[in-house]
């Protein structure tokens, strides 16, 4: 059997270990919009032991008093997480915190302490190890087990009972585990098992048959729209739609594996396939500050790949309009990685990508495809580029992302 594991309401729960006040309350974790990063240069990248789930950078500040939610007399900023508490008056990830209050005035409210969770999230993970032989970490609060040749499929169900226990016991934290034959439907099954229980899976079909097909992981609002678009509703009706589906090619013929319990295996380590970073912000016209946000995020991806070691080959760069128009644009780069090369080709992706004669709200940079480059004709130039790009890592490591600048991202000071 796999098991799909996932904490619940994880970030409020985090905080409920050193804090009993907030337990069996409305609680939830808000964030701001991060604009320390472009102001101030208070952002810090956290160094986090080796083999913690790390998404996408971390930044974080480290003094908040309630102002922080407050400006020019409105009130700022998002929910990222609920306790079930909150959720049942209807407060949910995504809800902003002005209606939050407006729901439930005496909420609790709570800054988000990504290095407890990261910290928290790898001691789990060291944990599940020793129990289980095969772990997959799938995000900072979730991961899949295999069980197959280590507990027999009938002792499962007490396995994974016991296993929540030990968890509640050495972490304090709530957790959810849900059974199946197959990974994605085990991570269905957790969402019947949620919040603080077990739910095993025994026959996929008649589990799956009058499930919504929204619910199913993996299937966002564009797909949901296309299959109601065929008259498929739930799952059993696109187990009945094996040919429509595998005529989308590729991800049909995945979604159609995952639904009908065809077998993936557990992914002990994640391969990284791509590094990103990405700030929404307060509308902003001016192009050059726009340029100058994306030096800065250049910077801290610089710092991130880096730290990985690996060099990209694929850059990609997201921009969102006030007006809610999105434009994207990417190109493949066979060079040696360094900080002046990201900076050259962010910029140019820019100026292809910005389409809108209007403010932008957000700024996503990407890069993937990692591997050695061949272009011998930027060699020499990259390699010394690179390996001063080292000696800046080297700096930025002891003393913060910020302890060396561009001068390029200056400019708004002087102003
Ligand atoms: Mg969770």
């Amino acid at each position: 059997m796999k098991i799909h594991l996932d904490l619940d309401s994880f970030f409020v729960s985090a905080h409920r270990i050193y804090d009993e006040n907030l337990l069996n309350r409305p609680v939830v974790v808000v964030k701001r919009n991060d604009r320390e990063i472009f102001e101030n240069h208070k952002a810090e990248v956290l160094n986090l032991n080796e083999g913690a789930f790390t998404g996408d950078l971390i930044v974080s500040k480290k003094e908040y008093d309630k102002s922080y939610f407050l400006e020019n007399g409105k009130v700022r900023g998002i929910v990222v997480t609920a306790s079930y508490e909150a959720r049942e008056l209807g407060i949910k990830t995504g809800t902003t915190l002005k209606e939050a209050l407006l729901i439930y005035p005496d909420l609790i409210v709570l800054l988000p302490d990504y290095r407890l969770y990261h910290t928290l999230s790898y001691k789990l993970k060291l944990f599940l190890k020793k129990r289980i032989p095969k772990i997959e970490q799938y995000s900072i609060d979730e991961f899949f087990g295999d069980l197959e040749g280590w507990v027999r499929d009938d002792e499962v169900y007490n396995f994974c009972v016991n296993l929540k226990k030990e968890i509640y016991e050495k972490f304090r934290l709530p957790v959810s585990i849900g059974i199946a034959k197959s990974k994605w439907i085990a991570k269905l099954a957790t969402s019947f098992a949620k919040p603080n229980g077990v739910f095993l899976v025994r026959d996929i079909n008649e589990f799956i048959k009058d499930i919504e097909i929204e619910k199913f992981p993996g299937i966002g609002k564009r797909i949901e729209k296309k299959l109601k678009q065929k008259g498929i509703y739930t799952l059993g009706d696109v187990v009945k739609n094996r040919e429509y589906l595998f005529s989308w090619g590729k991800p049909g013929i995945l979604l159609y594996n995952r639904v009908t319990g065809i077998d993936e295996e557990v992914e002990e380590r994640h391969l990284r396939k791509s590094i990103g970073i990405s700030r929404r912000f307060d509308p902003v016209y001016c192009r050059d500050e726009i340029l100058r946000r994306i030096s800065i995020l250049c910077r801290y991806l610089s710092f991130l790949v880096m730290k990985k070691k690996v060099n990209p080959t694929f850059y990609y760069l997201k921009i969102r309009y006030k007006n809610g128009k999105k434009s994207k644009a990417h190109t493949r780069v066979e060079r040696l990685f360094n900080e002046l090369l990201l900076k050259e080709i962010m910029t140019l992706l820019f100026y292809r990508a910005d389409s809108e004669d209007d403010a932008v709200i957000s700024i996503g940079l990407s890069v993937g495809v990692f591997r050695k480059t061949t272009n011998l004709f930027d060699y020499k130039k990259d390699f010394k580029l690179q390996k001063l790009n080292e000696a800046i890592y080297k700096i930025r490591s002891k003393y913060g992302v910020s302890a060396l600048l561009g001068a390029d991202e200056i400019s708004y000071h002087k102003r």
